[in-house]
């Protein structure tokens, strides 16, 4: 239960939770018909396939609408099913991801493919696809539910960020994971068994279209005569969730060109993150000393808690290590680089060196 686990306030939110879940038929009924009357247009809801869901679902993880449009209209083009997308290699498949971000998105969405494409019949239910790689609880339910009927209740920040303020719950809890978890069963009473995978659209369309993180749109929610969130005027608090702690990192990197070429490192699979694609090297991974001069240029970025500088470096081939590079290291031509898979940042950064310097 939310209460026990998560709250010192656990009595009071304990009725308050469950005098929503008694009230889970109008709330199904109202939300069913707003979403019926406003869902948005988007290609993977019309001529919906169980292919469309999946690939949607694991672009839209952490990305918003606007930013997976193009990609998913390129994607369905370039691979338009699971057999042409297990054909792929997973260069094709990451360049065709480059600049989406979470790159192991794409390595297990072909991972995926290559799996179900070999499969003679494909399972139906949640519980069944937590199996599959990079399927947690969040996309399991959503691709069942919508493909399949599955009766699995999402819950992502959209939708804890509604139930919470539904209930007025003002526990704090540590991290998003953590109220997730906290918010799975009140999800699955107030879904809508008979229409699940809509239900669970019409979650993520309200908390994406009308109960945003500021000035949520409450005039115009379908169940706002529901929310005491909104009657006791705290909704826009809610949820509290512990803020993450930022650490700051600076990373070297070396820019190197010999014989028109420039050196760039191919991060290998054994790698956490982003394996597959390129970059400019880090001094580190070459073993040179960190510089005093100014670098060429310095850039900022964030991934996940991290807030990255970071410095480029001229580097004069001669004072690479004597032994050999490692199999990572490549030297590449200019015009062989767009072909490549990079991260957004990097393909930006390899261009403004490569124009300037
Ligand atoms: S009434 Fe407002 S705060 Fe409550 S669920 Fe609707 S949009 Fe969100």
């Amino acid at each position: 239960m939310i209460q026990t686990l998560f709250s010192p306030l656990a009595q009071s939110t304990k009725i308050k939770t469950g005098s929503l879940a008694r009230k889970a038929a109008p709330f199904q009924a109202q939300l069913i018909g707003w979403y019926d009357a406003h869902a948005r247009e988007l290609p993977w809801r019309s001529q919906p396939s169980l292919y469309k869901t999946v690939v949607s679902e694991f672009m839209l993880q952490q990305t918003q609408v606007k930013t997976v449009l193009p990609y998913f209209e390129r994607w369905l083009n370039d691979y338009p099913d699971f057999p042409s997308l297990a054909a792929a290699s997973e260069d094709q498949v990451l360049k065709s991801w480059e600049g989406l971000g979470y790159y192991s998105r794409a390595r297990n969405l072909h991972k995926l493919a290559q799996i179900l494409a070999n499969l003679d019949s494909v399972p139906t239910q949640a519980k069944q696809w937590l199996a599959f790689p990079g399927i947690g609880p969040y996309a399991a339910a959503a691709v069942c539910s919508i493909a399949f009927d599955d009766a699995s209740a999402v819950v992502d920040g959209n939708v804890v960020r509604i139930l919470a303020r539904l209930i007025a719950d003002e526990t704090a809890y540590k991290s998003s994971a953590d109220a997730a978890k906290a918010y799975q069963e009140l999800a699955g009473q107030l879904l809508n068994t008979e229409r699940p995978g809509d239900h669970n659209q019409a979650m993520m369309e309200l908390g994406a279209t009308v109960c945003h993180k500021q000035n949520p749109q409450c005039l115009l929610c379908p169940v706002n005569d529901l929310c005491q969130g909104r009657a006791a005027g705290i909704e826009s608090s809610l949820p509290r969730l512990a803020k993450t702690k930022f650490e700051k990192k600076t990373v070297d990197r070396a820019w190197i060109r010999r014989k028109g070429k420039v050196l760039l490192y191919k991060i290998p699979a054994s790698a956490s993150r982003m394996s597959g694609l390129h970059e400019i090297p880090s001094l580190e991974s070459l073993q040179i000393t960190p510089r005093s001069e100014p670098p060429l240029i310095e850039r900022k970025r964030s991934i996940t808690k991290y807030r990255i500088t970071e410095r480029f470096f001229r580097i004069d081939s001669s004072q690479l290590p004597t032994e050999p590079l490692g199999d990572a290291f490549h030297w590449i031509s200019p015009r062989s680089i767009d072909a490549l898979p990079f991260s957004g940042p990097h393909r930006k950064w390899i261009s403004e060196l490569l124009s300037e310097h």
